[in-house]
């Protein structure tokens, strides 16, 4: 009612209320996550789409609350980036995913993701460069995920960044291709190693949507014609690694072929030569 507590929350909507609330909750216990060490990160195992050969891992954030358990990256990174964490977030998942790698054997990759507001700090690009240096990695080792909305704010000098991480002798991907701003001007400006295909498209493709089976059939050409990789994101079953990999798709990615694993595990997998 418009007497209770200034009237400013609208009693018919407490559902609005309720996620104001627990975003601010989150919000305060997540800037005390980096210094609690909450954080860790899981790596999903990328594979090549004929020979199922490991190329690489996908790091993957995890926030694990002490009393709340585990919360969704899909949850807290929104709420890193608004609340402008997210570029300590990211340093430390940069540095902490290169130092893994540098235990790896030197032909597997890591890809790391970055959000739209890293790009936007020009000082992005020198945590980069220190987190090579620092862990001795070979710069073509590491590729950064972006999406496509990192094109949509134009003039914000996050094409500028990509060119210079491109100098560096990283790679870039570009993540969750399809599902965001759709203008492909930018691919050909952006040299991007590969283009990952999201999951809503491989699982349609998977159900017989023949516009969906077009679209990657689509997506895999343009890639070709301009000399790049494609990820299969998602791939959940043999059904669809057979169906992406006829479609043409390089690489493939999803719980058929690993789940996030943590730290421990990937370092099994990724050291097959080192240990002999
Ligand atoms: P993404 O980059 O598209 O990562 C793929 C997501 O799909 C991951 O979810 C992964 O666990 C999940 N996934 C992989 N294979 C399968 C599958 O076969 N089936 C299904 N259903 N899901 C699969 P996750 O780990 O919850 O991450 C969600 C999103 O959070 C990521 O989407 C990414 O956008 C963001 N994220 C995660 N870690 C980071 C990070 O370190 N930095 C930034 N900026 N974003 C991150
Ligand atoms: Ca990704
Ligand atoms: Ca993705
Ligand atoms: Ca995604």
């Amino acid at each position: 009612s418009k007497d209770a507590g200034g009237g400013v929350f609208n009693v018919y909507e407490p559902q609005l209320h309720v996620a104001a609330e627990e975003r601010r909750v989150l919000e305060i216990a997540l800037r005390g996550a980096l210094e609690n060490d909450e954080l860790a990160l899981n790596y999903q195992p990328v594979v090549h789409a004929g020979t199922g050969a490991l190329t690489g891992f996908e790091a993957l954030l995890r926030w694990t609350h002490p009393t709340l358990g585990p919360i969704s990256p899909a949850k807290f990174i929104p709420l890193a980036e608004d609340a402008r964490l997210i570029a300590p977030i990211g340093e430390w998942v940069l540095r902490n995913a290169c130092a893994e790698a540098a235990k790896w054997d030197d032909d597997i990759r890591i890809a790391v993701n970055v959000s739209p507001e890293q790009l936007h700090n020009p000082a992005f690009v020198a945590v980069i460069a220190q987190a090579i240096t620092q862990t001795g990695i070979s710069p073509d080792r590491l590729e950064l995920e972006v999406t496509e909305s990192v094109f949509l704010r134009e003039g914000t000098g996050a094409v500028r960044v990509l060119e210079h991480i491109l100098q560096l002798g990283c790679r870039l991907s570009l993540d969750d291709f399809g599902t965001g701003y759709s203008s492909l001007g930018y691919l050909s400006r952006t040299k991007f190693s590969s283009i990952k295909i999201d999951r809503s498209f491989v699982q349609s493709a998977s159900k017989g949507v023949r516009e969906a089976i077009a679209i990657i059939r689509a997506v895999v050409a343009l890639a070709q014609s301009l000399g790049m990789a494609t990820t299969a994101e998602g791939v959940e079953t043999e059904e669809e690694h057979q169906m992406v990999q006829e479609l043409g798709c390089t690489k493939v990615q999803g719980y058929y072929f690993g789940r996030p694993l943590p730290t421990d595990e990937a370092r099994h997998l990724a050291t097959r030569r080192k240990r002999g």
